[in-house]
């Protein structure tokens, strides 16, 4: 059993949470202060995208950088697929990085303003119930019920919901709707992801200053950190995979990799095709011979992979073709954009 979100009214919980946000909010390059005009949706939406799977701290220097080179959706519209998947080189979750050029593509189409409803951002590539619900509320002011990963642990807290995830994100989510306000809705989503991110953490909450104490269930029964519960996980699969070490001249052979599939576009070692489903074949893009170079794990959301570096022995250069590959000079590998896993591998072969 759970405290009833229905027996909570909206200002209940929003006016300490937003008295408090006027005092503490975060200062991020995103976000306008607690109370003035909302942001500029170019801003919202892509921090916002950024921001899924990643930390604030990690995103903050990806985001001045996308923003000052395309400081607008309409530039960024224009920029060229590999040109965005090298400045997107690291924050990982690549699909993300090639959503978030359609999406600027389809806001250019439409003379680069955002809509600004949650049904028609819906529409766009890439933006899900939580983008578009955080940029409808943020951007827009609009009502919206805007439930990440913070907003998610406040709330199981807060009516001490003791179903495990992720089969309680139904009740979570109707709790978050009964408490959301009809005013200033875009600060209300800010200031609960604020205080889950800085005062409701996941370990050691600091009830004793938190302004829902008073309304909170789980710190009434003395355990907050119970919540939310958690079904057991299944394990990752480990996958096993190779990559080439080809190097001639002061250069190593680089390739693009496919559109679509792990790592979609973006420059890379040559492999061996593993996948989420699939080890590698083992095969590198010439005969050999081939040399052991160790090996390195990267953890993907599906899978952990553990790929072996081999490193090219002869000097059949002719048999590597043309192709998507190109010899990339080992001193500028860190202007390539490789992908972390890639980076990993470069480390191993000794050049950082
Ligand atoms: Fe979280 Fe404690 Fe505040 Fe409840 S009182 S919302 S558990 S920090």
């Amino acid at each position: 059993m759970h405290a009833s979100a229905a027996a909570v009214s909206p200002p209940a919980i929003s006016g300490p949470l937003l008295a408090w946000y006027e005092r503490h909010a975060r200062v991020l390059p995103w976000r306008a202060a607690p109370g003035t005009a909302p942001p500029d949706p170019y801003r919202v939406w892509l921090s916002e995208v950024m921001l899924q799977q990643t930390t604030v701290a990690a995103v903050i220097p990806y985001f001045e950088r996308f923003t000052s080179t395309w400081p607008t959706v309409d530039t960024l519209a224009a920029a060229s697929n590999a040109e965005v998947m090298t400045a997107w080189a690291g924050l990982g979750y690549y699909a993300r990085a090639r959503n978030l050029l359609a999406c600027a593509r389809a806001v250019a189409e439409r003379g680069g303003r955002f809509p600004d409803n949650e049904a028609e951002l819906r529409a766009l590539p890439g933006l899900g119930t939580y983008t578009a619900a955080a940029v409808a509320a943020i951007a827009f002011g609009r009502r919206a019920v805007v439930v990440d990963a913070n907003v998610e642990r406040v709330v199981a807290r807060l009516f001490a919901i003791g179903e495990p995830l992720p089969a309680a994100k139904p009740a979570i989510r109707a709790a978050a709707d009964a408490i959301t306000p009809a005013k200033r809705a875009g600060d209300f989503a800010q200031a609960m992801m604020d205080l889950g991110a800085t005062i409701c953490t996941p370990r050691a909450p600091k009830c004793l200053v938190c302004p829902l104490h008073a309304k909170c269930a789980a710190a009434g029964s003395g355990e907050p950190e119970r919540y939310p519960a958690k079904a057991a996980k299944a394990a990752k699969p480990l996958r096993q995979g190779r990559a080439f070490w080809i190097e001639n001249d002061g250069a190593v052979w680089l390739v693009r990799r496919p559109g679509k599939g792990m790592l979609g576009g973006m420059r890379a070692l040559p492999d061996d095709g593993w996948s989420a489903r699939r080890d590698g074949s083992g095969e590198g893009p010439i005969p050999g011979p081939w040399r052991a170079g160790g090996s390195v794990q990267h953890v993907f959301t599906h899978f952990a992979l553990e790929l072996t570096l081999a490193h090219y022995g002869g000097s059949d250069w002719a048999s590597l073709g043309g192709g998507d590959g190109q010899w990339w000079p080992i001193e500028m590998l860190d202007q390539a954009g490789l992908p972390t896993l890639f980076v990993k591998a470069v480390r191993l072969a000794g050049n950082d």
